[in-house]
């Protein structure tokens, strides 16, 4: 893609309100807050705040968020099939939550997800 960093050489730790904390154990091994309550996004490293690069950091959180919301749509695929609705119903939640936080090429495949999820509930749901 862009600079060619093992993003998940990276550590994100979520700190809640959208927020980061991102730690590069290859590069300074500072810590970085990435603020993604914000759009875009934004970071406290040198790179983000002169340079307005979309820096390591952000790309790091993004690809998190994109691992932690394919985790909650398999999750919640598996509770519809196991027939265990209130759990899918607070992972579809948790994931309809995270949705806007996402952006790039992958969304419209979760958004799809989602999609499927709400009609595979409902159907489940009804029967
Ligand atoms: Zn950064």
């Amino acid at each position: 893609m862009t600079t060619g960093v093992p993003l998940h050489a990276l550590n994100v730790k979520e700190l809640g309100a959208g927020r980061f904390q991102v730690v590069d154990p290859n590069g300074s091994g500072e810590p970085h807050l990435v603020d993604g309550s914000e759009t875009p996004p934004t970071c406290d490293c040198p790179d983000h705040r002169f340079r307005r690069m979309r820096c390591k950091h952000v790309q790091a959180v993004e690809q998190f968020l994109v691992a932690a919301a394919s985790t909650l749509a398999s999750l919640a695929f598996a509770r519809i099939e196991q027939g265990d609705l209130a759990q899918a119903r607070k992972a579809i939640d948790a994931l309809v939550a995270l949705l806007p936080q996402i952006e790039g090429e992958l969304k419209p495949d979760l958004e799809r997800a989602v999609a499927s999820l709400q009609v595979a509930y409902a159907t489940a749901a009804s029967s």
